[in-house]
């Protein structure tokens, strides 16, 4: 039986990160294996992520988890480099913008206010302002808007994961094609993590970064988590009109369009009620012609004649508790971690909960980021921490 100080399951955006800032702790110096099933991330969330990064949330904690996220990719070449081979992750910064009905004008306001005191940028626009920024957008039935100019914009998921990788193998982690089938446990304790090829793991501490089927691994140590697959779908789009100047814009309607390149990508959230526990990935081009086109056309009129190109699903792993993370402690073990339900925004928080994840291995407690209101304990007492700024 091979030994590891930590073993890592899952080997996506999350848990590359954690074994980066482990392995690069100089407070660390034990053994990490990181245990991924599929190294072409198929079928993963992260590749198959928008790659946005905003600091227009709700909750504190995700306003200063992207914050650090974007300080971070933006220095990604010094933290990420490898020897001479730089880390290749761009951050544009091109903003978000979140536009309102009258409806929605108080919880912008309310968000922007909380936004403000932790140090964003973010910045009220009324109707007119709206126009001189964006003239290619319609106003007219719009009662303002939110506008990040400052650490929001978005990056390039696959570059990022697969620069924490590189890193993380450099700094001395393990990792092991292999999937895992079961974890041993003994009382408070994660002894072992079993895998599909026969093997077993003994491990100091085992981490869930399993995306989608982190609900999966927790059952395995009789943990409930309330985190489900849902498919959400990106669509690519050309605009023969030339826009400048455009920023992950959100429609009132949940709609979202941003730049990717020459062409556009764009997608929506179903409702609550509308969106099943899903893992396939076939595509419903309906949606895109009867809900998302509309939308954007009637929100720049230059999208009226646009010509879609091509569209792929991917999966969130949806916390139907309140939308936030559940990061931290299981509930009755003293050695397995949590890192699961990120609702569609892992990419951005994945360099704060690697961090985050190092700090509670290496020093049993947070170091730079309090994130004890994302713990399991808030399942546990139904107190629910809503993110209502979920895209
Ligand atoms: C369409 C779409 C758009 C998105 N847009 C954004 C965005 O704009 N901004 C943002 O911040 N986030 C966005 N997200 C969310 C973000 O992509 C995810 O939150 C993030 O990638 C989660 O990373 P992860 O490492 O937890 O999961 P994953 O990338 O899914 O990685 C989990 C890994 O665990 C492995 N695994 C699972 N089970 C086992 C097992 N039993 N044994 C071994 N390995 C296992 C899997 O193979 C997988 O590689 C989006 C997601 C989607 C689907």
């Amino acid at each position: 039986m091979q030994k590891f100080d930590v073993v890592i399951i899952g080997g996506g955006v999350i848990g590359s990160s954690t074994a980066y800032f482990l392995s690069a702790n100089p407070d660390f110096s034990g053994s990490i294996a990181v245990v991924e099933k599929d190294p072409t991330y198929a079928e993963a969330a992260t590749p198959r992520s928008a790659g946005g990064i905003r600091l227009q949330f709700s909750t504190a904690e995700n306003v200063l988890i992207s914050a650090f996220g974007a300080a971070f990719i933006k220095a990604a070449d010094e933290h990420l480099s490898v020897g001479n081979e730089r880390a290749g992750v761009e951050f544009r910064e091109q903003g978000y913008l979140f536009l309102a009905t009258g409806a929605g004008l108080k919880t912008l306001l309310n968000n922007q206010r909380l936004q403000h005191e932790l140090g964003a940028a973010t910045q009220l626009l009324s109707t007119q302002e709206l126009s001189n920024a964006f003239p290619w957008l319609n106003t007219l039935d719009l009662a303002g808007g939110s506008f990040g100019p400052v650490n929001e914009g978005w990056t390039d998921p696959y570059s990022l994961l697969q620069a924490f990788k590189r890193k993380a193998r450099a700094q001395g982690v393990t990792y092991l094609n292999d999937t895992v089938v079961g974890l041993g446990c003994g009382g408070q304790h994660v002894n072992e993590v079993l895998l599909a090829s026969g093997e077993s793991l003994h491990c100091g501490t085992a981490i869930n970064a399993a995306g989608t089927n982190g609900r999966t691994i927790a059952a395995m140590a009789g943990i409930d988590l309330p985190v489900h697959s849902r498919k959400r779908y990106v669509y690519v789009f050309d605009c023969r009109d030339e826009i400048e100047n455009v920023p992950l814009t959100v429609d009132p309607t949940g709609v979202w369009f941003r730049p990717e390149g020459t062409q556009f990508i764009t997608g929506v959230s179903p409702e609550e009620q509308d969106d099943p526990d899903s893992d396939d990935f076939e595509l419903d081009y309906h949606l895109f012609e009867e809900i998302i086109w509309p939308t954007l056309a009637n929100r720049v009129p230059s999208f009226e004649a646009i010509k879609l190109v091509r569209a792929w699903a991917g999966h969130y792993d949806y916390n139907v508790f309140d939308q936030n993370v559940i990061v931290g402690r299981a509930p009755g073990y003293d050695n397995l971690l949590l890192a699961n339900g990120f609702s569609g925004h892992g990419l951005q928080q994945s360099p704060a909960i690697g961090r985050a994840l190092s700090e509670l291995v290496t020093f049993g407690q947070y170091r730079s980021l309090d994130l004890r209101r994302f713990g399991y304990d808030r399942l546990l007492t139904g107190a629910a921490l809503k993110e209502i700024n979920v895209v």
